[in-house]
């Protein structure tokens, strides 16, 4: 039985945020440093993403939601949605994660349709709490 990846576009994804239960994960490399990110979004890089796998089940833990992204969500977003999707499976572990989301467009998207870009160098990101 395997899960099922489907995409979301921002829009939904501006409205899946006011959810507690949803977290945002970046796979992008270093892009992330320089071009800044979706506010409160978690960084796992899709360089070593399979390394830390395992912490992100961690991070993730009351999350029901997730959501994965990289600049346009073509290759490095869905391989790593599915990589965490697989490995769920071969864990067979109670993580309570219900959907594998993967944000249309990417970043790139986001960005260009004028949604809010956070630049803080905190890890991980704090969120909206001190965005202008
Ligand atoms: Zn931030």
């Amino acid at each position: 039985m395997a899960r099922s990846i489907s995409y979301v576009t921002g829009a939904q994804l501006v409205s899946l945020k006011r959810r507690p239960n949803i977290a945002i994960i970046d796979v992008r490399d270093d892009e992330r440093s320089h071009d800044g990110h979706i506010a409160g979004s978690l960084h796992y890089a899709s360089g070593n993403f399979y390394e830390k796998i395992s912490n992100l089940v961690q991070d993730v833990k009351g999350k029901d939601t997730l959501v994965f992204h990289c600049v346009l969500s073509q290759v490095r977003g869905p391989s790593c949605a599915r990589k965490f999707a697989n490995y769920l499976e071969e864990a067979k572990e109670d993580t309570g994660i219900k959907d594998i989301l993967i944000l249309e467009r990417g970043f790139s998207g986001w960005e260009s349709s004028g949604r809010p870009v956070c630049h803080c160098t905190s890890v991980p990101c704090k969120g909206e709490t001190g965005s202008a």
